[in-house]
């Protein structure tokens, strides 16, 4: 390098480029004993690849640093790498936020039951649409449709990949290219992605609003009603509440009027339970039973919010209009494969059961489970989590609220009771961001919530007591 400036610099270069030529080649280290090793767990490829991923970390590193790596050093940094690459992206979780039905934590956990039906029907060929009997060919949808009548009063089902893609279908089936009524208190958007102004441009329906926000009538829907009315569609207000000076038309109005008109009455119950709630101590909420009863033609709800199931929409109700949304071509766009097939079908057997559906059903289980135990949980927890807590906070249990989620009864809440972590520090808040970002990187990911200054674990949703103890030591390290 000719006129430098520095000759301290060009000397440190120059030691660098011997040094480089000294760093261990790949094949040296694809032969050590760890570099054997990695071959047996990650492949050659990727082995290789890490190596030299490694190598070329340590080359600009040289720059800097002054220890030459051995094969060793390289080999261990290729095999980090390697871990972190092959770590699922999909991790398991500890869901102790107190939402229990969290949409971006997965929804609805489902029973052993399901789980042994889905290795099932993963691991074998299955008769999905084959009739064992020798009859015609059967429909997927047979596995679960005498199941969903029986327990809801139905004509028909059909299934589809969820609520969003129900509401999709109905209306496509029977409003496509004429108006669908909806009251404008209940134009709602769920979730960001399912607007319902849209789910229907999508379907090919003309939205007709009627009604203001707080207040709609029976005479709205009646002078709405024309030649151009395909159905009435009536949507649960799930993520909000209107309160005040209000009024909504009774199901059982609209679905008379809907018949005198001889158009669809759709009814769309968003989280649609099959049980009735208080009798765990929840509040009524209506179910689709309620909703057929009332007259509804169509009803369309969620497989995995209050009903506990996998991820699927339901289309209940009267035969002749639930077949054609079944027909439709749209349907196979839609339509449930072979291993959430096998989880619903054995999560809506539990149903059959409901003396023992809430120890068999995890959702409802959560649900159900009282203060008093959470509380007593919390008590036998305490002691372990304060070790835990790395210096700076206290450790305390403290009473707290659950959320239903997913658009299951906005408003109402569930006592329960959480580990907290009390920031005694000064910085409180980058305190307590700091101590939610060492649990999330913990082993199994542990996501609680930061209210009123302290993080909260809300120990609603925990069953794995002994997996959540044994990685709470590795907090203090992550924190440190
Ligand atoms: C949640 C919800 C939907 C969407 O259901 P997904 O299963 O999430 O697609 C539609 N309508 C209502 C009223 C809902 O609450």
């Amino acid at each position: 390098m000719s006129g430098a400036r520095n000759s301290g610099t060009v000397s440190q270069v120059r030691h660098n480029t011997e040094e480089l030529q000294r760093l261990p080649s790949v094949d040296r280290v694809l032969q050590s004993q760890a570099g054997r090793s990695a071959i047996d767990r990650f492949g050659h490829t990727a082995t290789s690849n890490a190596i030299r991923g490694a190598l070329h970390r340590w080359r600009e590193r040289l720059a800097s640093e002054i220890a030459l790596p051995d094969v060793q050093a390289v080999a261990t940094e290729a095999v980090t790498m390697l871990e972190a690459a092959s770590m699922p992206s999909q991790r398991r979780v500890f869901n102790l936020t107190g939402t229990v039905l969290h949409t971006n934590l997965g929804r609805a956990v489902l029973p052993e039951e399901a789980v042994e039906a889905v290795v099932n029907a993963m691991r074998h060929p299955t008769s999905l649409e084959f009739a064992l009997d020798g009859g015609a060919r059967g429909e997927r949808d047979d596995h679960v449709r005498g199941l969903i009548c029986e327990l809801t009063g139905a004509e028909d089902a059909c299934l589809v990949n969820n609520n969003a893609a129900a509401v999709l279908l109905t209306l496509a089936t029977h409003a496509s290219g004429k108006e669908a009524i909806v009251s404008r208190g209940e134009l709602i958007e769920i979730g960001g992605a399912f607007r319902l102004p849209e789910i229907m441009k999508r379907a090919g329906a003309r939205l007709h609003e009627v009604g203001t926000t707080n207040r709609t009538h029976l005479r709205d829907f009646e002078e709405a009603i024309s030649g151009e009315t395909g159905a009435i569609l009536k949507a649960h207000t799930s993520n909000y509440a209107i309160q005040g000076f209000t009024a909504e038309v009774e199901p059982k109005h609209l679905a008379a009027l809907a018949s005198a008109s001889r158009i669809a009455f759709i009814d769309d119950l968003g989280s649609g339970t099959l049980v009735d709630l208080s009798r765990w101590g929840l509040k009524r909420e209506r179910t689709v039973q309620d909703a057929l009863k009332d007259g509804a033609d169509l009803v369309t709800f969620s497989g995995d919010k209050l009903l506990g199931g996998p991820q699927c929409g339901f289309i209940v109700g009267r035969k002749d209009l639930v077949r054609p949304c079944a027909k439709n071509h749209l349907k196979r766009t839609l339509r449930l494969d072979k291993i959430r097939l096998a989880a619903l079908e054995a999560v809506l057997k539990l149903y059959r059961d409901p003396d023992r559906l809430a120890q068999r059903l995890p959702t409802l289980h959560f649900f159900s489970r009282t203060q008093d135990e959470i509380r007593a949980q919390a008590e036998r927890l305490l002691t372990a989590w304060q070790a835990a807590l790395p210096e700076g906070f206290a450790a305390e249990r403290r009473n707290c609220a659950s959320q239903i989620g997913s658009g299951a009864m906005p408003v109402d809440t569930l006592p329960s009771a959480a580990l907290a972590a009390v920031p005694t520090s000064k910085r409180k808040g980058q305190a307590l961001d700091r101590l939610a970002a060492s649990l999330r990187a913990l082993p199994i990911p542990v996501i609680g919530r930061i209210n009123d200054n302290a993080l909260l674990l809300d120990l609603r949703c925990l069953t794995d007591e002994t997996g959540f103890l044994a990685q709470l030591p590795a907090l203090k390290e992550r924190a440190a």
